[in-house]
Order: structure tokens, then C-alpha cells, then sequence
């Protein structure tokens, strides 16, 4: 990845940017082109601002490559203003709630901020795009970031595709699923060149630690209980951070206007196939007496649970090159030692 994907854009407005996918697309953004970034987010109780700054200081990156914006999509009017301010060429959307768990005990916020928040987004960016000259309103997109959740749950064959018709099952679900109906009319409707793409599950550093993965490494460290739902049969496709970051970057800079590309890493996995992976790992990097296996242990399953996901990545594959460059167990490795090395760093997050 370099520079070239972005020679016609100079300015970068992304939501979400204080969350764990959108810091890791604006430190990659910072690193490896010349655009300006505008990182718009509420902070809440995911965000995390230090892994930007810490890298702007150590790679040295001049000041005025970024900025932070703090703003509430579903609160603040203010939006049209802002955008007007900042004239952005680009804008990625992950402003988001995300947790399943946290949608199914309260959804409010999930509707406000999922679905009015895109809402506000996109009202405020069609305003500012009908205004643009004719040659910056053809270089110009709106990418929005998804999830494979709004496909609803799979039985033990078949593979979700850009043709997957949308059955989303949970609060957070159907909250992105509506987004994903927003932008697609807000482009059959007033001709904004939106991108869309639905990805699998996500991991890496800096995820906060309330998901599967950070989740039980967390747990496993402190000696604690890991909890996985029921027998741990549910399948997930999981795909390492750093290679959603790729496809974002192709896909926003090669992809056709009204675009929808679904991302995965052909790497399905069992709940419990991925706990048991993650404790050899541990048993290796931080031995203990007793294996860490030991402390996996079941909890009553998630309502609504779905069974399973898993993509069909061959369209992005086939028109924009885009491949995982990570096997699942390397990218675990690479986590799990992240967590070790920054244990503090999880610590924080739940003083
Ligand atoms: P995250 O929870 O780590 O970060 C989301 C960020 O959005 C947070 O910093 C939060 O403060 C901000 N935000 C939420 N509502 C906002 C609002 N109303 N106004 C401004 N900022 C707001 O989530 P993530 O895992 O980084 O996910 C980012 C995006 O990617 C989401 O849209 C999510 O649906 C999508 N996605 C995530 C995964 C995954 O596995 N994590 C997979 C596919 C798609």
C-alpha cells in the first residue's frame, strides 16, 4: 500500500476514527499517504485517542497531517457546518456502536447513533457534494463500513456474497443493516458515490476488550473464568485488522461509485476452536501451572445468537486484488503478544 491510491485526495474526514478499526485505518493513512485526516468521534467508551498520538510522535508525522474532531453524529446539527469546514475529498464512516451484547441489553443507542447518525452523515455530505464543482464531485466518496452481521446467520454450508439478501437478527444488526439501506439510496436516489463494504469479524491491537478475542485473553491473564457462550459451536470468519485496512484502502481509492464488496478472510472458525487457540498461544508466551485451557468455561448463550457467518471474498479479489495478507494463527500470535505487551493498556480501559 502506498501513496499512489490517493493522489487525487488530499483531505480525509473519518468517523469513528477513535475506535479500533478506524485507528487502525488513520495510523495507516498517516503512515503510508499524504492525505489530511479529520478524525470525527464522540469518544465513548470504546475510543482510544493515545495509539494516534503515540504514533505521530514516534514516526515523527508533522502536526498538521491530522486532526481531532470530537462530535456526536446523533446529537449535533452541526454536521453541514463542520463538513463545509473541513471540504473533505474522502470520507470512511465507522462511527458506530458495535457490540452485539451491549445492543441486545440496550438498543437505543444503537438505533440513535447507527442509523440517525448515518442519517445526519449523509444528509449533511450530499449538501456538501451537490455544491462541489463537477471535478471534485466525481473524485469524491462516501465509504461506509460494514458488517457481514446484516446477513443474518448461516447453516453449516453456503457463503455470504455481495448478492446475500439482508436478514439482520440483532439490535446492532438491523441498526447497521438500515445504515447500509441509507447509503444505497442516498446513491440511487441523489447519485452520492458511496462504497460499500461487509466485513467479517475484525481483531487485532488496540480492539477493546469486550470481544471474543481480547476478551479472553484478558480474562485468561488475570486467571479468571473465560467465558464462551454455550458450547462454542458458533462460527465466525475472522479476519485480521490490518487486512480489513487493505480493502478499505483499495476499495475507497479503485472502486466504481455504488460499489458493494464483501470482505472476509476465509478464515471460519469455531468459538471454541479460537478460545483453545488462543490459550496454547498463552501457554507458550506466559506459562502457568495448569494449562490456560482450564479456565474456559460455558455461559448461557447469547439471545438470538447466530450460528454462523462466513464470506464469499472472491469479488474484491477478482476486481480490486485485494487478498488477506495474514493467516489466522500468525495474526493471533501477533496479537495475543500485543495484549501481553500491553496489558496496561486493557487495564485502563476498565479502571
Ligand atoms: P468501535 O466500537 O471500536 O469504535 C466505534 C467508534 O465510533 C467509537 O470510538 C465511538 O466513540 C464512535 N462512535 C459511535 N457512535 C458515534 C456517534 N454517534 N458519533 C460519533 N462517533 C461515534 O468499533 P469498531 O470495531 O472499530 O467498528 C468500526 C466500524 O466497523 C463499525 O461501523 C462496525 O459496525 C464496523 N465493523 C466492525 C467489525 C468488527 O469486527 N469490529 C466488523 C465489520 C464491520
Amino acid at each position: 500500500m502506498n501513496n499512489l491510491f490517493f493522489k487525487d485526495h488530499k483531505k480525509a474526514l473519518i468517523t469513528g476514527g477513535a475506535g479500533f478499526i478506524g485507528g487502525a485505518l488513520i495510523r495507516r493513512l498517516l503512515k503510508d499517504t499524504e492525505l489530511k485526516i479529520f478524525n470525527l468521534d464522540k469518544l465513548g467508551y470504546a475510543s482510544d485517542l493515545k495509539n494516534i498520538e503515540n504514533l505521530i510522535k514516534s514516526d515523527n508525522i508533522s502536526r498538521d497531517k491530522y486532526e481531532f474532531i470530537k462530535f456526536n453524529l446523533c446529537e449535533d446539527k452541526k454536521i453541514h457546518d463542520l463538513i463545509n469546514k473541513i471540504k473533505p475529498d474522502l470520507i470512511f464512516h465507522l462511527a458506530a456502536e458495535s457490540h452485539v451484547d451491549r445492543s441486545i441489553e440496550g438498543p437505543e443507542v444503537f438505533i440513535n447513533s447507527n442509523i440517525n447518525g448515518t442519517f445526519n452523515l449523509l444528509e449533511a455530505t450530499r449538501l456538501y457534494w451537490e455544491g462541489l464543482p463537477e471535478k471534485k464531485q466525481k473524485k469524491f466518496r462516501f465509504h461506509h463500513i460494514s458488517t457481514d452481521e446484516v446477513f443474518g446467520s448461516l447453516s453449516t454450508k453456503g457463503f455470504f456474497t455481495e448478492n446475500s439478501n439482508y436478514a439482520p437478527r440483532s439490535p446492532y444488526s438491523a441498526s447497521k443493516a438500515a445504515s447500509d439501506h441509507l447509503v444505497n439510496a442516498w446513491h440511487h436516489t441523489y447519485g452520492l458515490p458511496v462504497i460499500l463494504t461487509n466485513c467479517s469479524n475484525n481483531f487485532g491491537p488496540f480492539q477493546y476488550p469486550e470481544k471474543l478475542i481480547p476478551l479472553a485473553i484478558r480474562m485468561a491473564l488475570r486467571g479468571l473464568p473465560i467465558p464462551m457462550y454455550a458450547n462454542g459451536q458458533n462460527v465466525r470468519d475472522w479476519l485480521f485488522v490490518e487486512d480489513h485496512i487493505d480493502a478499505l484502502i483499495l476499495a475507497a481509492s479503485l472502486a466504481k461509485p455504488g460499489s458493494n464488496y464483501c470482505v472476509g478472510g476465509f478464515g471460519e472458525r469455531t468459538n471454541i476452536s479460537v478460545l483453545l487457540s488462543i490459550c496454547s498461544i498463552l501457554d507458550e508466551m506466559r506459562p502457568r501451572k495448569n494449562p490456560y485451557k482450564n479456565l474456559i468455561q460455558s455461559v448461557s448463550d447469547r439471545p438470538g445468537h447466530d450460528k454462523r457467518y462466513a464470506i464469499d471474498s472472491s469479488l474484491i479479489q477478482k476486481e480490486l486484488g485485494w487478498t488477506p495478507n495474514y493467516k489466522f494463527e500468525d495474526a493471533l500470535k501477533i496479537t495475543v503478544d500485543w495484549y501481553l505487551r500491553n496489558s496496561e493498556w486493557s487495564k485502563e480501559k476498565f479502571a
